[in-house]
């Protein structure tokens, strides 16, 4: 569509009441409908319907120019004349920020440019909202007002809604002269990210998700038009039900994982808003389209990774609606090695893709504690949540390198990036083939000390660990990992079978329950949290527990169901004295009492993750039946340092003098009371600390399932007895509390270990 400055105006029509937005679409409809809808038409209609005294359409050119395409009110000989670089005056800051802007007096904004062929003056209210298409600015539509004033929520909502029906006309038509993709460059691009789940991959970007132009954007039949939304509904929740039953791809879905989902993104009150766009005159398609807009500028805004994983949910759904409408096309059966790079995914799309075969995934707004980043982790699909602009820089087919483990998503790489990238790659896939030899033997050093390996996890699905690792049992089951996903805590018979079937698959092995460890960072949706100022010390786990017991008993109990008389190990998480740790025992005693059949054996431990039971330890000893040391928390009290900080990853470390020193007299007084101890941290996952651990004297250590195989590994190369001299120097040398690490990696790496 040409943009004619001189087509007829439409028909003129009684004046709406102020702010009708039905009138305005009902005008829009006609002109589109007629086949005739320029952009002087769109331009005349909005200012008329509005009301507003004008109104201009920018349209995006090359070279980051936005160029008048129509006007209404102002000057029409400045169309195609007047343009404004991208940044430039109130329209070209709008194009530079995506964002609308609403000013009473426009012509007093530090930005404001003169155009003197315009022809604004005496115009003094403003509201320029972007056009905006995948990410894309396509331009930019603005109204104005003599009087001074700033334009009411409805005509903001309704010109919104204008600029998204123009930004389908201008995809439709390519009248912005750019290429779809716009302005975009080829050069290679970092971004840098936090990892969701570890891995490399080399592969190419997968195109998917911007959908083509919506054909049909109003109805004058809206009936019609609710009833292909309820039937589109009816086939978005089919193919859900056929994820979670298991007849479509990634049908061994986590089952409550889907169903929380399935809650969130069928209840909440889009569809009615979806339903409410229709009756205004919008197609089933673009009602869709427009509240999908709307959440994503409000998941701009929110900050709480719940509430936004909440709205992913709901965005996962609107792709199916989306797909179902016609308005999308269908996912290609096979995206085999691809990269998909999104903005946000849900759990079910995440499951699609993976069956779909997809290497590895960047999403710009993801959490980790998000139900993307479980169910990446435990498909062990590489996953990296990836700064802003990831999305808008990429084109469908790039090359990418995705690395997952420095936190780096390399678009289009250089021809020697991708060459070190292939060395490491070629190296690892040797390596893991001589790791997947480590599965079936035990894990004993060169001098024939021998430990127990065992795994973190959080989710039954993460179960097929137990044997694809050869790990010895599970020492840290996170029962409130489960909760999180699922968006609650379910009755005592949903844990109970939750926890019995953990309890089957482990068979003889041996599996340590840790009862909910929530409250800080891993909150409940809908949870605000106390508004603490240190959360992590705050109300939290046990502490919760014990001020509530009613929640505490019943995961007890649940978990004495499960055990239908096995052996039954728990421990409690944040103990910070023996009373806390008695008092927890007790309720466990009190359960016990009650369920029948009583386990054959029921110990019960703590997690040791604040320093003041160091102080405790001959009365601790006389009670746990065993100790875990969660070094995780255990470092950022300590140290004082947030372990969710990023700046303080590096500061302190668990191979220095204090650490190791602590971890040493720890578990000689365990090893004198004959109480067993382990190391559940992260720290105990890495190599080369597990190594030092070891030792100091450590015989079990539990890590996340991928780094049980390196860990043995490392142990299976090295002699203790060569060891302990070294280390016993290097904690003299570092006494000062420095990082040994570097030090102890060159000794390792001298005497050929794998680290
Ligand atoms: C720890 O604190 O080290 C631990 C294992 O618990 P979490 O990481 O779940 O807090
Ligand atoms: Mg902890």
């Amino acid at each position: 569509m040409a943009p004619a400055a001189d087509s007829p105006p439409p028909r003129r029509r009684k004046k709406p009441k102020f702010g009708d937005t039905r009138q305005l679409f009902v005008r829009l409809r006609e002109s589109l409908a007629s086949g005739a809808a320029s952009l002087p038409d769109i331009a005349h209609i909005v200012a008329r319907e509005l009301p507003a005294d004008a109104s201009v359409i920018y349209v995006a050119r090359p070279g980051e120019l936005l160029e008048l395409a129509a006007t209404y009110g102002l000057n029409v000989s400045a169309v195609g004349r007047t343009r404004l670089r991208v940044g430039e005056g109130i329209i070209g800051v709008v194009a530079a920020s995506g964002d609308p802007l609403n000013l009473a007096d426009a012509q007093n904004h530090p930005r404001y440019a003169y155009k003197a062929e315009l022809g604004e003056e005496g115009f003094a209210a403003t509201l320029a909202m972007p056009v905006k298409r995948a990410g894309r600015i396509l331009g930019v539509i603005a109204v104005m007002s003599r009087q001074v004033r700033v334009f009411a929520p409805v005509e903001v909502e309704s010109v919104a809604t204008v600029a998204m029906l123009l930004a389908e006309i201008l995809a439709g038509v390519g009248a912005t002269d750019l290429p779809e993709e716009g302005f975009s460059d080829t050069l290679p691009r970092r971004y840098a990210g936090h990892v969701l789940a570890t891995g490399i991959v080399r592969g190419q970007i997968l195109g998917f998700g911007a959908a083509p132009p919506i054909a049909r954007l109003m109805t004058d039949d809206p009936e019609a038009e609710t009833k292909r939304l309820e039937r589109a509904i009816e086939d978005a929740n089919r193919s859900l039900d056929g994820l979670i039953t298991g007849t479509l791809p990634g049908g061994n879905a986590p089952r409550e994982v889907l169903e929380a989902y399935r809650m969130v993104a069928q209840s909440a009150g889009w569809l009615t808003q979806v339903r409410a766009a229709i009756n205004d005159g919008l197609t089933a398609e673009t009602a869709v389209d427009k509240v999908s807009r709307n959440l994503r500028e409000r998941m701009r805004k929110i900050a709480d990774p719940y509430l936004r994983e909440r709205l992913a949910d709901i965005e996962d759904m609107i792709g199916r609606l989306m797909v179902a409408l016609g308005g999308m096309p269908p996912k290609p059966e096979r995206a085999d090695g691809l990269i998909l790079l999104v903005r946000r995914l849900g759990p079910a799309d995440l499951l699609d893709w993976h069956a779909r075969g997809i290497a590895g995934v960047a999403i710009e707004e993801a959490s980790a504690s998000g139900h993307a980043a479980i169910l990446a982790r435990a498909l062990g699909l590489p996953a990296l949540a990836v700064d802003r602009g990831a999305v808008e820089a990429a084109h469908a087919g790039d090359e990418a390198l995705l690395d997952a483990e420095g936190g780096t998503l390399i678009l289009r790489p250089e021809p020697e990036i991708i060459q070190v990238y292939d060395r490491a790659l070629a190296a690892r896939s040797v390596r893991a083939a001589t790791l997947a030899t480590y599965r079936d033997r035990p894990a004993v050093t060169q001098d024939g000390t021998r430990l127990t390996l065992m795994l973190n996890v959080g989710l039954a699905m993460e179960l097929d660990q137990l044997e694809r690792t050869g790990a010895d049992g599970i020492g840290l089951y996170r029962t409130e990992i489960a909760a999180l996903a699922a968006g609650g805590i379910p009755d005592v018979a949903g844990q109970a079978a939750e926890y019995g079937r953990v309890l089957d698959r482990a068979g003889a092995k041996r599996v340590q329950f840790r009862t909910l460890d929530l409250g800080a960072d891993k909150l409940l949706p809908g949870e605000a949290g106390q508004g603490e100022e240190n959360p992590a010390m705050g109300w939290r786990s046990l502490r919760i527990g014990l001020d509530r017991p009613a929640i505490l008993r019943r995961q007890l109990r649940a978990l004495l169901l499960a055990a239908q008389g096995r052996p039954l190990s728990i421990m409690f998480p944040m103990v910070a004295t023996v009373e806390e740790f008695r008092a927890a025992r007790d309720l466990l005693e009190h359960e016990a009492a009650r369920i029948r059949p009583a386990p054959e054996c029921l110990e019960a431990g703590t997690m040791l993750e604040i320093p003041s039971l160091l102080f405790q330890l001959p009365g601790l000893l006389a009670e746990a039946d065993f100790i875990s040391v969660g070094t995780n928390d255990l470092m950022q009290f300590l140290f004082a340092a947030d372990r969710g900080t990023p700046e303080l990853a590096d500061r302190y470390d668990t191979l220095s003098a204090p650490v190791l020193e602590m971890l040493e007299r720890l578990s000689a007084e365990c090893d004198a009371a004959g109480v067993p101890l382990s190391i559940c941290g992260e720290a105990a996952g890495r190599p080369l600390d597990a190594l030092a651990f070891a030792a100091i004297g450590v015989r079990t250590l539990s890590m996340s399932g991928n780094a049980i195989l390196p860990v043995k590994a490392i142990l299976a190369a090295a002699d203790l007895n060569t060891l302990r001299p070294i280390l016993r120097e290097l904690r003299r040398a570092g006494a000062a509390g420095g990082s040994l690490r570097e030090p102890l990696t060159a000794w390792a790496r001298e005497h050929g270990l794998p680290v």
